[in-house]
């Protein structure tokens, strides 16, 4: 019998009717939705470290990663690759960068399961990222094209 894991601490545990993700996934809480199939969601960061930062989440309800068995693993990332495509295409960015965060210690907000998608361009190459406040239309204008670039993938 192996050890349990140790808990990873977040103080950000909720119990799931109140997880803000959860109600993403449901359509209680709006969001800029760029991608959606049986099993995930994908929709922008509202607080982006760069326009079109996404985040792709598992609909099922868990807080890290250590809650997801190896095919759920497998394809919340095998969806933030596609929408990775769709992302970089939508923003002309050059790179992007995937980002998996479990635990307080390691800057989880939100303690639902989520993949950071980030753009990156070139002229961007080394520079700090700060948190970005877009406008509602630079919102939805990314979001759209990202939907539709996604979707040609498909
Ligand atoms: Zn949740």
């Amino acid at each position: 019998m192996k050890a349990p894991p140790k808990r990873i601490y977040n103080s950000a545990s909720v119990p799931q009717e109140d997880c803000v993700f959860c109600k993403i996934v449901s359509g209680a809480l709006p969001s800029y939705k760029v991608y959606e199939d049986d099993g995930h969601v994908a929709f922008l960061d509202i607080n982006p470290f760069s326009l079109g930062h996404t985040l792709v989440c598992p609909k099922r309800h868990g807080e890290t990663l250590w809650d997801m068995d190896d095919r759920e693993i497998e394809e919340v990332f095998k969806v933030a690759s596609k929408v990775s495509k769709g992302v970089v295409a939508a923003t002309h960015a050059d790179g992007f960068r995937i980002m998996q965060n479990n635990g307080e210690a390691a800057n989880q907000a939100v303690a639902h399961i989520h993949v950071h998608v980030i753009p990156n361009k070139l002229e961007d190459k080394g520079r700090f990222m700060n948190r970005l406040k877009p406008s509602k239309g630079e919102m939805e204008s990314v979001a759209s094209t990202s939907k539709s670039e996604i979707a040609k993938l498909e």
